[in-house]
């Protein structure tokens, strides 16, 4: 007969807990402290309630108020660093009296570079992105003023627009260069066709003191320049358009990325030279899903960086 009031007490014993557990939930304000909760929420990134939270007061609050100081010193790093992808510069090649290559059938490399730039500053800009085209018309604009207007404007990332071509009328693809500063020898390595409207030769000094201004971003604008190329030659893109043949992430010395202390990357979309590829640069579809993947692939690498953002 011992043994039921024992169980009983037991009982009792327990419900209290229970009730408060189930209560404690409701009543935050008596014991989360308010600091805490203000920097959650100017932290914009509130985490996820801890089931831990409930049960031990005010010790786990202490912890939520470290955990949320961390995350807000770790976005302040961030920023400083330049993690934040804000604005980004778009560059449609050529212009004006340099229509770049001509298509066996007349398709100008301007008009196709421009068509797919506009339409890809609007898709950025749907993504809440600040963008600024070095031309948004027929102007023409000199290489070198091109990057000196991203710096200007403080872009975080700059995205230079072109055709490729070639004699061979056979040669098709896709190919996204960065800028190659990892050795010397520059004058040997000229990209010369993309290179050939520029007002003046890139001195040698020219280029050395450019390293200092684009090496650091080199990895960057690789990274970038292989998230973009991906985009472009893997599905929906290559679904739609068969074939699409990737030529992959290449480095060169073009002159327009020379300068530009931010990622750079130069995408030539495909072979206006080629008549089927012609004939795509001219299409708005084509301009449209083009200009739809390298945003795909800007956003993955934005994306890529606040994940390693999110690690430190
Ligand atoms: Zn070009």
């Amino acid at each position: 007969m011992r043994g039921l009031p024992l169980l009983l007490a037991l009982f009792v014993a327990a419900v209290p807990t229970r009730i408060a557990r189930a209560a404690a939930p409701k009543e935050p304000p008596k014991t989360a402290p308010t600091p805490t909760d203000a920097e959650v929420t100017d932290s914009d990134d509130s985490e996820d309630d801890d089931p831990e939270e409930e049960e031990a007061i005010p010790t786990p609050a202490r912890v939520k108020a470290m955990r949320a100081g961390a995350h807000l010193e770790a976005a302040t790093l961030s920023e400083q660093v330049g993690l934040k992808i804000h604005r980004v510069v778009i560059d449609a090649g050529h212009g004006g009296h340099d229509a770049g290559a001509i298509g066996p059938h007349g398709v100008r490399e301007k008009d196709a570079a421009l068509g797919i730039a506009k339409r890809l500053a609007q898709k950025l800009k749907s993504h809440n992105l600040e963008v600024v085209l070095t031309r948004g018309s027929d102007t023409f604009v000199p290489l070198r003023e091109r990057a000196e207007r991203a710096n200007a404007a403080h872009a975080d990332l700059f995205i230079s627009i072109h055709c490729n071509a070639a004699r061979r009328h056979t040669l098709a693809g896709t190919e996204t260069y960065f800028l190659d500063v990892a050795s010397n020898h520059y004058a040997a390595r000229l990209a010369a066709r993309e290179n050939a409207e520029s007002d003046q030769p890139l001195s040698d000094l020219e280029l050395i003191l450019s390293d200092l201004a684009t090496k650091s971003n080199t990895a960057d604008s690789e990274r970038l320049a292989a998230r973009v190329q991906r985009s472009l030659t893997s599905a929906p893109m290559s679904k739609r358009y068969r074939p699409i043949k990737d030529l992959g992430v290449k480095h060169a010395l073009f002159a327009v990325l020379i300068g530009a202390k931010m990622p750079a990357i130069l995408v030539e979309t495909a072979f206006i030279s080629n008549p089927r590829e012609e004939q795509r640069l001219k299409n708005a579809h084509y301009q449209e899903d083009a200009a739809q993947a390298v945003a795909t692939g800007v956003l993955n690498y934005i994306e890529d960086r606040r994940r390693v953002a999110g690690v430190y």
